[in-house]
Parts: C-alpha cells; structure tokens; sequence
C-alpha cells in the first residue's frame, strides 16, 4: 500500500437534526471525527444554508472540506461511509431527510476509477457526477479550492460555478 499522501475535495451535508444538534453543528461534529480519525483537514469552507431539493422538506446545511490523507479513494469512501452511519444515516430514498451526507468530489490525482473508465452505476466516480451542476455543492467549494481544474477539462472550479444555474 501506498504512503503517498493523496488531496481531495469532500461534500459534507445534512438536514436533520442529531445528537449533536441542528445540521450546522452535526457538521462541525462530522469535522471533528474526521480529524480523528486521521484525516489532515487543510481546508474548511463556511457552511451554507441552501433550501432543501426535493421532497425532503427541510434545509440543508453544506460545506466542503479539503484533506490530505494516505488513504486510497475506496478506502476513504469506507471512512465516509463509516462515519454517515455513526451520525445515523440509513439507506433510503435519495433526496429524503438525512443527518450527514458525505461525498468525494475531487482527488489529487485526477479520475476515479483511473484510466477515464466509466465507473459502474452506484460505484465510486471521481469526480462526484453531480459537481459541476449542484450550486449546493459548488458554492462552499469555490470558496476553499477556486483554482482546482476539473480533471479532463480546462475549467476551474470557480468557473463552473460562475456557469452553474441557480
Ligand atoms: P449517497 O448515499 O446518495 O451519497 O450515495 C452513496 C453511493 O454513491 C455510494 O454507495 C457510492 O458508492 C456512490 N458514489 C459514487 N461516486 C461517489 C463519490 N464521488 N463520493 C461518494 N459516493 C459516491
């Protein structure tokens, strides 16, 4: 296994309320577990309140985070997967109600899986399908990695989001 250190780019969301209260302060819990668990934060954006998409009925709270960590994306996504759960995450409708919502939308070195290969349907895809189009992931985003290229094109992070619609 490689001890590389590897950068990503991380979506961290919710819209219910959990042990450690409201969605803004589920998601400062949600940095501070991570930091536990070995994860170098090196960037945290503000969290933003966007309305909620969908039938899911209450707002969400997002930010994004930028990290430096050994750990290959599918073991990363393992971690990720490991914490929604801690915070009460459970498998269900894909816009309905959730504590924590946690996704990889860049990494250092570029597409995931490697190659430009098309990821199979629900396997891991960096970067994240939806990044380009979703202001709620985009605006925390451009405030901590503006200059990050998406991979495969010559735009930037804060280019697609002065594009992104509202
Ligand atoms: P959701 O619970 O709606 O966040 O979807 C999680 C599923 O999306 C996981 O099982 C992942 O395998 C898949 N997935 C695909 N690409 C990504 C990504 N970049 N970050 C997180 N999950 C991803």
């Amino acid at each position: 296994m490689s001890s590389r250190p590897f950068r990503y780019a991380i979506a961290l969301g919710g819209n219910r309320r959990t042990r450690w209260g409201g969605p803004p302060a589920t998601l400062h819990a949600a940095i501070q577990i991570l930091t536990a668990a070995g994860l170098k934060i090196d960037r945290v954006s503000p969290i933003v309140a966007t309305p909620a998409m969908g039938p899911a009925g209450r707002g969400f709270a997002n930010a994004a985070l930028c990290i430096t960590t050994t750990l290959a994306p599918v073991d990363l996504l393992t971690l990720l997967k490991r914490t929604e759960r801690a915070f009460g995450r459970r498998a269900g409708r894909r816009w309905g109600p959730r504590p924590l919502d946690l996704d990889i939308l860049l990494w250092s070195e570029g597409v995931w899986p490697p190659g430009h290969a098309r990821s199979a349907p629900g396997r891991l895809q960096i970067p994240h399908v939806g990044l380009a189009s979703r202001r709620f992931v985009l605006d925390p985003l451009v405030r901590i990695a503006p200059d990050w290229p998406l991979p495969g094109t010559r735009r930037t992070i804060r280019q697609l989001h002065a594009r992104a619609k509202g």
